[in-house]
């Protein structure tokens, strides 16, 4: 016999395949969202596929946006010529938050990582050098401090030491594994301000 009702299954199932859901998450919020007003429930389903029909990559950094072109690259105060290299739009938000840098960004979406079998393909890296064939003084490399991000940092730096362009790591300030998200905005920028040549 089942013991729910069908579509409860089919909510909590897709629930469950959220990150950070587990089956006992997913039943709650299954039976929290059946017992919302109607309104907000449709509320949220609208957002949330709108989201994903609307949200796209912006052609020059790859951060999140809803524009061709995000807020941050086709601003003219920003200076265009200093790009920092981060992991995700979370990270980018991080130092944004800030308000003290006025570079511009590149979003990888991820890091090389050999124990996850993703390589360099598998990130927005092609896209950055791209980007270097243009008028570019420094490329700050904010990923990750752990395994990964480390991994990355090198073979970024290994990739671009031969334009000549100045590459930069941002200081250690930041603890081992440390999420860039969860730092608080003294230490990032304490972070940036000491970044060191590569
Ligand atoms: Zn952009």
């Amino acid at each position: 016999m089942e013991l729910y009702s069908e579509q409860v299954n089919r909510l909590t199932e897709e629930l469950g395949r959220l990150p950070g859901i587990g089956s006992k998450s997913a039943q709650r919020l299954a039976y929290h969202i059946i017992n919302m007003p109607k309104d907000q429930v449709k509320a949220l389903a609208g957002a949330i596929v709108d989201a994903k029909e609307n949200v796209c990559y912006c052609k020059e950094c790859y951060t999140l946006t809803d524009k061709e072109i995000c807020p941050i690259c086709s601003s003219n105060t920003r200076d265009h010529s200093t790009i920092m290299v981060v992991e995700t739009p979370r990270d980018l938000n991080a130092y944004e938050k800030t308000g003290k840098y006025d570079g511009v960004y590149h979003v990888l979406h991820g890091a090389i990582s050999p124990k996850l079998g993703i390589g360099q393909d598998d990130i927005k890296l092609k896209e950055l050098i791209v980007r270097l064939r243009g008028d570019v003084n420094e490329l700050i490399i904010a990923t990750n401090s752990g395994v990964e991000g480390e991994i990355t940092a090198m073979y970024i730096s290994k990739l671009v030491k031969p334009t000549g362009i100045k590459v930069t790591r941002i200081a250690s300030g930041i603890p081992v594994g440390g999420d860039l998200e969860y730092i608080d905005e003294v230490t990032l920028l304490r972070a940036l301000e000491g970044r060191v040549d590569m």
